[in-house]
């Protein structure tokens, strides 16, 4: 009975954009800068200070909308969101509210009971407010860089069902958005934040008492938040209590969350339309102008790299992750044969090493076509993997020139006459072995291989060995 209870989740997300410019002013949208460097009198709120639209912040928060399937509405509005606190210094915040810019929408994600949409309720277009720096001395420091920085702000509705579907979907939302150009996403930076709703509902019952989850900063914070509020909330009602409606945030450290505002506290924002701003016009020639920019986004690609280059889902899928990765994967497939030789080693040779060295595929010093190349010699049999991925690693490692090592090794490849020779040597010392393979003892073959590959000090292609040996001893008896 009480493992019955369902955990449902709803995710509220902002986005910021990355525009030159802020939302309503002229000022750079620039992380990092010296504080308080990039302002003026829109994003001070000084009294009588007008904001204009930064269309390129409407522009890309369309193409989100058109990304993710939503209802993009020709009129929106924009409203002011009253509130007093030392980082909002117009006292209100610009955001879009009921009338918002697109509504509907989803994304698909894939757990472990197959395919689910993630729906969306509505997207809107906001401002950001200040930085809070909060010093160890108690004082608290205000940047207003940050503030009237454009966000996308998205909610979700609650379709998710346990932490891991929360995770996986922001993964996913975070690889479209990148694939997109709208944001990096970066969460240390405050790119991309997360609040979660979060209920349990028991069996028969509609919905359950919600609990809005603040201060998620990570993946892995949503993650652990969500648990550990789910197992919050269970005990709760397995003891025969009721979950309380508040704000929780969630303590990364401690592991925990506290109780942040209860509803009785909820503000009353006093929303009213911005007189100072028109409605914004969404126009049809805009949206189609729009469309023809959309890139290529993840799951298309996947589809695509599994049907056009013939390699396995899996691959596809870890080549499809990043975008300058199905780049380079793609540029290197002009030139390599084998396109799932090709795959394979940038999964395992080339994200092992990126990985390992904390770096990018921007930042590796080979380049696609030469690794197409380079590959060729291993689809032709012309040099084996295991002197291959020598070489490349000795490339990579002791900065030393691929071509230079490749051809290096290509002098000193076994000709067919001499590995002929050493073949023949091999089965006429090991007459037991041949025999047991003829009598249908298979896995000797491997055992011959060895030898062949040792006699001839790994200079041969264990493949074009194999084949040799095979055609040599003839099938095995039935
Ligand atoms: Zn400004």
């Amino acid at each position: 009975m009480e493992n019955k209870l369902e955990p449902v989740i709803g995710l509220e997300i902002h986005i910021q954009l990355n525009t030159e410019t802020k939302l309503f002013c002229k000022c750079k949208n620039e992380y990092g800068a010296t504080p308080n460097t990039h302002i003026c009198p829109v994003c001070l709120g000084y009294p009588g200070a007008l904001p204009v639209l930064n269309e390129e912040a409407v522009r890309l928060a369309l193409k989100v909308a058109l990304a993710l399937h939503a209802d993009i509405h020709k009129l929106s509005r924009f409203y002011r969101k009253n509130y007093f606190y030392p980082d909002l210094p117009k006292g209100y915040q610009i955001t879009q509210y009921t009338e918002s810019l697109a509504t509907g929408g989803y994304i698909e994600i894939e757990t472990s009971k197959g395919y689910k949409r993630i729906r969306l309720e509505r997207m809107n277009i906001e401002e950001e407010a200040a930085k809070s720096i909060h010093t160890d001395t108690g004082e608290v420091l205000l940047d207003y860089n940050r503030s009237g920085i454009p966000l996308l702000e998205m909610v979700t509705l609650p379709d998710m069902n346990s932490p891991e579907e929360a995770r996986t979907f922001l993964e996913k939302l975070r690889l479209i958005l990148r694939y997109l150009e709208v944001s990096e996403c970066d969460m240390e930076k405050g790119e991309l934040r997360v609040d979660a709703n979060i209920s349990l509902r028991k069996p028969g019952e509609k919905l359950g008492v919600k609990v809005e989850l603040k201060n998620l900063n990570s993946f892995k914070s949503v993650y652990d938040g969500l648990n550990h509020e789910i197992e919050r909330q269970k005990k709760i009602l397995q003891g025969g209590g009721t979950v309380i409606q508040e704000t929780r945030l969630w303590d990364e450290y401690k592991k925990e969350t506290r109780t942040m505002r209860v509803k009785e506290e909820a503000h009353d924002y006093r929303y009213f339309p911005e007189p100072d701003l028109p409605p914004l016009v969404v126009r049809d020639t805009e949206i189609e102008e729009l469309k023809k920019t959309l890139p290529e986004l993840p799951d298309e690609k996947l589809k695509r790299f599994v049907s056009q280059y013939n390699i396995g889902k899996d691959q596809a899928r870890i080549l499809s992750l990043n975008k300058n990765l199905a780049d380079y994967f793609e540029r290197a497939a002009q030139v390599a044969e084998d396109k799932r030789l090709l795959a394979n080693w940038i999964n395992v040779e080339i994200l092992g090493y990126l990985n390992e060295n904390n770096l990018g595929i921007q930042e590796f010093r080979i380049h696609a076509e030469e690794l197409g190349e380079f590959l060729n010699y291993v689809s032709r049999g012309k040099l084996s993997y295991n002197m291959a991925k020598d070489i490349f690693k000795k490339t990579l490692y002791n900065e030393e020139s691929l071509k230079h090592l490749l051809e290096e090794a290509l002098s000193s490849t076994i000709s067919s006459q001499e590995l002929e020779k050493i073949i023949n040597k091999v089965l006429e010392e090991n007459q037991e072995l041949v025999e047991k393979f003829r009598n249908g003892k298979t896995g000797v073959l491997g055992a011959l291989i060895g030898k062949v590959m040792k006699e001839t000090r790994g200079r041969a292609d264990a493949r074009k060995v194999k084949e040799i040996l095979e055609s040599k001893i003839g099938s095995p008896k039935t």
